[in-house]
């Protein structure tokens, strides 16, 4: 199986909901960046990571791909007794959402697996009690996302987007990064991004420079307090003449939006040799959510 990387285009963070998660409104975008996982029948559930960061990924009952295939199990009756390999390609803790797309993998190996043949609408129903972003990994594209990112809507949209990522080696947590945005919210105003209605107009028009100028991000503040040397990253996009940069959710990673496949190519490397202590990526959106690929 093969799943991708997610950015939000758009993030706004709304206030905090009874459960303890914010409400969200937020435009996602699957881009070419995959982990690969398989998934084979055995003695007992285990979990192999390897790629980048695979030594910060859990490989007890935690694994994210590890609790999708629980979870399959018990509410269809099969063994879960799986052997899971997991081939990082997606940063780890980099905001672009990789535990979220191991487990839509695994939700849909398992499926092919055992012969459950469920609807990519029920897999993702299921998969939203592992994590608000399951849903989205599962489905691909682009779409709209509330609640707690976990309810799609479809966006219209034409045209292929090149981005440019740019990943720390140092990955931020994600509850980390929502504290310190509800710290800056007590003490006054933090600069909300505005609702996604230019991002849903420059995607119906395929427009790319509207997007850029588009992009949006309410965590962005707390991102780069708890990580200023994103800032550099910012300043980079802007100075190398990318269309826009954002954090992407809650970072670190930091997604650079260009004009064309061509123009993506030289940002891309014109950013490595800036010597900024970040790996760079290429990636193109948007992509298919998980699938089963080969065998
Ligand atoms: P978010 O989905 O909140 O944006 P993220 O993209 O920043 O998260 P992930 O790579 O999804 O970060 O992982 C966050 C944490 O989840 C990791 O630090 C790791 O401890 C844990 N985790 C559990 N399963 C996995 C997995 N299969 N791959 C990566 N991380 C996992």
């Amino acid at each position: 199986m093969r799943a991708p990387a997610k950015l939000n285009l758009h993030l706004t963070v709304g206030a905090v909901r009874p459960d303890g998660f914010h409400e969200l409104t937020t435009v996602f975008q699957a881009v070419g960046l995959y982990d690969e996982v398989t998934l084979r029948r055995a003695d007992e559930l285990t979990v192999k990571v390897t790629g980048v960061g695979a030594d910060l990924v859990p490989l007890d009952a935690t694994n994210l791909a590890a609790r999708a295939v629980c979870l399959l199990a018990v509410q269809t009756g099969h063994d879960p007794r799986v052997a899971i390999a997991i081939h990082k390609g997606i940063p780890v803790a980099g905001g672009c959402a990789g535990g979220s797309a191991d487990a839509a993998a695994a939700l849909v190996g398992c499926d092919a697996l055992w012969g459950c043949d469920w609807s990519r609408d029920r897999l993702a129903e299921a998969g939203a009690e592992l994590g608000s972003d399951v849903p989205f990994a599962l489905h691909g594209g682009t779409a709209l996302g509330t609640g707690r990112g976990e309810q799609l809507t479809p966006v219209l949209e034409k045209g292929d987007y090149s981005w440019v990522l740019a990943l720390s080696d140092e990955g931020l947590s994600t509850p980390a990064v929502y504290g310190e945005l509800d710290r800056q919210r007590q003490t006054g105003p933090v600069g909300v991004v505005s609702d996604p209605a230019e991002v849903l107009a420059a995607l119906r028009q395929g427009d790319a420079e509207a997007l850029g100028r588009g992009l949006g991000n309410d965590l962005q503040p707390a991102a780069l307090a708890l990580k200023p040397s994103l800032r550099l990253l910012l300043e980079a996009a802007r100075d190398l003449g990318a269309l826009g940069a954002m954090v992407s959710g809650s970072g670190p990673t930091v997604a650079m939006l260009a004009r064309d496949a061509t123009a993506a190519d030289t940002l891309a490397s014109a950013l490595s040799r800036a010597g900024l202590g970040v790996a760079v990526r290429r990636a193109d959106g948007p992509v298919a959510g998980a699938r089963v690929v080969g065998h």
